[in-house]
């Protein structure tokens, strides 16, 4: 064998050798997971890397704390003193003070269709709790008084409810709330690559341990859990979904779910079965999803295409797919069930 030879067979033995060991590290990432039942929801954790095991422990114990700070059922809980000392200023933990102030700050932009006072209503219709009902209209009437964000005071390090028998009721954005934070754990563990999953609020932090996307699977609305109509590849990026197949139940035929149109007291009576949001941030994707369902789909489309960086995905009744602008290249439908809408929408 020729020198020449000799140096371009040492070079790629070299180079395979080199290769094998990267492709053995990656898969020697450590992979550490974990479920919990957290926030009413099933709550499921996986890291990868050194830092994975604390990370997901820190993770988990974070969503306990927030729930233990936010729930409207946790006796200790700051929402529970608001909610049962009205008129009074109420100290509360910073961590609260910034989600009501998000939830505000989204009620001011919504003109109301999101509004986290709403509380009063949730706790009428019971949706999702074991005796739903549909209330007589006099009862919605009272509620519909006992709701609105202008009863919502935030001060520096305390807050107050201005009207008797106004509830706070943090349900549309808390887990956002929640995943941004884990987000936030597994950077400080030095954590690159993750994925979160808070009973459809997904996250995923960097990309696969492969180096490929994450594939985050959008709910086929008619199933709900676990089964997927089309695939969004991602990286740092949150998806999250409001649909009216997560909670509700059916009364003389007619099906009642979970979101409520704040101005009516009803729950929001448009043809969509479920609009996803897709950002960076999953605090602000809680936020919208709930909002943009209320708002249906030609106002919720207007709505989107205003704002930078952060993308909708609709799905109808007649199982029509609508994409925002910058949505069209990175979904791809997996069920033939359904029909991607092409073109402009809603032009005027
Ligand atoms: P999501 O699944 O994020 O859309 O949140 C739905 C939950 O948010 C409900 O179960 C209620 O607790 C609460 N909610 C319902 N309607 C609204 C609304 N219009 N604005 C704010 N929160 C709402
Ligand atoms: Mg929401």
């Amino acid at each position: 064998m020729s020198k020449k030879k000799k140096i371009l067979l040492f070079s790629i033995l070299i180079m395979m050798i080199l290769f094998l060991t990267a492709c053995n590290n990656q898969s020697e990432l450590k992979k550490v997971e974990d479920n919990a039942f957290l926030m009413d929801t099933l709550v499921k954790v996986r890291a990868h890397g050194n830092g994975a095991e604390k990370a997901v422990k820190e993770s988990i114990d974070q969503i306990e704390a927030i729930e233990n700070l936010m729930s409207k059922t946790v006796t200790k809980s700051d929402v529970y003193k608001l909610n049962h000392n009205p008129k009074k200023e109420i100290i509360i933990a910073p961590e609260t003070m910034v989600v009501l102030k998000k939830a505000k700050k989204y009620a001011n932009l919504t003109a109301g269709d999101f509004d986290p006072t709403l509380g009063a209503l949730v706790n009428l219709w019971g949706i999702g709790t074991k005796n739903p009902t549909v209330p007589q209209p006099s009862a919605i009437e009272k509620a519909l008084k006992n709701t609105g964000y202008q009863y919502l005071d935030l001060n520096e390090e305390s807050a107050k409810l201005t009207q008797a028998k106004v509830k706070i009721d943090l349900g549309g954005i808390v887990k956002g709330y929640a995943a941004d934070s884990v987000r936030k754990i597994m950077k400080k563990n030095e954590v690159k690559h993750a994925f979160v999953n808070l009973g459809g609020n997904v996250l995923v932090i960097g990309d696969k341990v492969d180096g490929s996307a994450w594939k985050i699977g959008i709910q086929d609305p008619r199933k709900g859990r676990g089964s997927v109509m089309a695939i969004v590849a991602a990286k740092d990026m949150t998806i999250v979904t409001s649909g009216n197949y997560e909670r509700y139940f059916e009364e003389n035929g007619k099906l009642y779910h979970h979101i409520i149109d704040p101005k009516t007291g009803y729950p929001a009576q448009n043809n969509l079965l479920s609009v996803s949001i897709i950002s960076s941030s999953s605090f602000d994707a809680d936020a919208l999803s709930t909002s943009i369902y209320v708002m249906g789909l030609k106002k919720g489309m207007k709505f989107i295409e205003t704002i930078d960086e952060v993308e909708a995905m609709f799905i109808t009744k007649e199982l029509d797919v609508y994409l925002s602008s910058g949505l069209k290249e990175l979904v791809e439908i997996k069920n033939k069930d359904f029909n991607l809408i092409e073109g402009e929408y809603f032009a005027n």
